[in-house]
């Protein structure tokens, strides 16, 4: 496992001349690379490089961009919960995650220093779902909650499906595909609970996916929970149409179905990943029609100032006219609704 600069240098992933600068990185935001993920790099600059290991532009702020670029701050009622929608909010237990991507919207929380709820707050967030029954579904966020341990978990698991309006339980990941070790039988049987859990795989390249993932998350899906991926287009990782075809037909071969595809969050430091929306739009274009739907993601963005994620894949209606995947132009006239 890689956590500083120095770690850098020695695996050979930085210059020795860098160590400065690095450390300055170090010492704002979190890096962890474990070896694992280290094996799949061969360049620091190739796409498992790019996400993982630091890089001194993090500390360049762009005028756009924002500590809290989703707005997720203003909308927590109590720590570790986050109530955007009237059906379902965030849960929080812990901040830590197995890796830290360098593009992350939540970097300027996150990190191995913890972030763990105590019990007290824990409890407190409980009371607050059960004195919500409008709030149908917790999301496990954080952070990155298979960092828990298996008992602390289920105890968590437990507890928030013992409440009757809660139907959906859902957990974000980056542990199958960053840290397949920890996914061990125990920890995959403690996904068994009454509720159904929804697991969301966050995953940004198909190298990401190597035989110890996929049988890890053939451990989480036997356990009987169904497996979503959620990616951000990344420039330099994942922006062309064939690193996203490999990336989802890649999920699919995991039993993985793409959710979403994000737009980036103006997070500090995070210029060197932006791709514009105009180019994530052509990208998926060239997908659509020559590659099965089942690898089609909704491609969102979450507006900053917290009013939420929105669709802005490719139009295909234009002026009373489709476009079919060719984009060749079809009259609509004579379709039910239309004029
Ligand atoms: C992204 C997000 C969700 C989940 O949204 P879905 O569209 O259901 O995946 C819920 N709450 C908050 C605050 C979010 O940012
Ligand atoms: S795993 Fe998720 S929360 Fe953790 S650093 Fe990466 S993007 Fe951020």
């Amino acid at each position: 496992m890689i956590r500083d600069a120095a770690g850098l240098v020695a695996a050979g992933l930085a210059e020795p001349g860098d160590l400065a600068a690095l450390d300055r990185v170090g010492a704002r935001y979190a890096v962890a690379i474990p070896d694992g993920m280290r094996a799949l790099i061969e360049h620091p600059d190739d796409p498992i490089g790019r996400q993982f290991i630091p890089h001194p532009a993090e500390l360049d702020l762009a005028p756009d961009e924002r500590a809290d670029p989703i707005g997720d701050d203003a909308l927590s009622p109590l720590p570790g919960v986050v109530h955007r929608y009237p059906d379902r909010a965030l849960l929080k237990p812990l901040l830590i995650c197995p890796v830290y991507c360098r593009f992350c919207f939540r970097r300027e929380h996150v990190g191995p220093g913890g972030g763990l709820l105590s019990d007290a707050e824990l409890d407190a967030a409980y009371a607050w779902f059960r004195a919500h029954p409008a709030v149908r579904e917790v999301i496990l966020t954080g952070g990155d909650p298979l960092m828990l341990s298996p008992r602390r978990l289920r105890a968590i698991l437990r507890t928030l499906a013992a409440i009757p309006h809660i139907e959906l339980l859902r957990i974000h990941t980056r542990v199958p595909v960053a840290e397949p070790a920890r996914i061990t039988e125990a920890l995959a049987t403690t996904l068994d609970v009454a509720t159904p859990v929804w697991l969301v795989v966050h995953a940004n390249h198909a190298r990401e996916f190597t035989p110890d993932a996929v049988a890890a998350l053939r451990r989480i899906q036997t356990a009987g929970v169904p497996l979503l991926g959620q990616s951000v287009l990344l420039r330099g990782v994942n922006d062309s149409p064939e690193t996203l075809e490999n990336l989802f037909r890649a999920m699919l071969r995991a039993r993985i179905k793409p959710y979403y595809l994000h737009q980036l969050d103006p997070a500090p430091g995070t210029a060197r990943f932006a791709v514009p929306i105009e180019e994530g739009q052509r990208i998926l274009r060239a997908l659509r029609g020559r590659v099965t739907g089942l690898a089609w993601p909704t491609y969102v963005l979450d507006i900053p100032g917290g009013h939420g994620k929105v669709p802005i894949g490719p139009d295909y209606l234009d002026d009373g006219m489709v476009l079919d995947p060719a984009g060749i132009r079809h009259n609509l006239a004579g379709v039910s609704g239309t004029g």
